[in-house]
């Protein structure tokens, strides 16, 4: 198998989610487990490349589940409702 990004020879491929190019680990900028089943991968290219990357940073697991109505995200989301003024805290800067 080769690497469509920098034609190497490979034995194990990824799959980016942006560009579909199979590429070689070393041409995975990053990847994320979304479920079981469901792996987010992004290239070099991809991540050099402002929308894609965008993209690739609020695809979330959480954002996943709200897609599908499974009693699982409703589980998920039952805590947050229960607390009624926090307004979201300042996140680290
Ligand atoms: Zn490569
Ligand atoms: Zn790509």
């Amino acid at each position: 198998m080769i690497c469509e990004r920098c034609s190497r020879d490979i034995y194990k491929s990824e799959t980016c989610n942006y560009c579909n190019r199979k590429i070689c680990f070393d041409c995975t900028k990053s990847s994320k487990r979304l479920s079981k089943t469901t792996r987010l991968v992004i290239c070099k290219d991809c991540w050099s490349k402002m929308p894609s990357r965008k993209k690739y940073k609020s695809t979330t697991l959480a954002s996943t589940q709200m897609k599908m109505p499974e009693r699982e995200g409703f589980q998920e989301r039952r805590p947050f409702e229960r607390r009624p003024f926090t307004k979201r805290p300042p996140m680290h800067k």
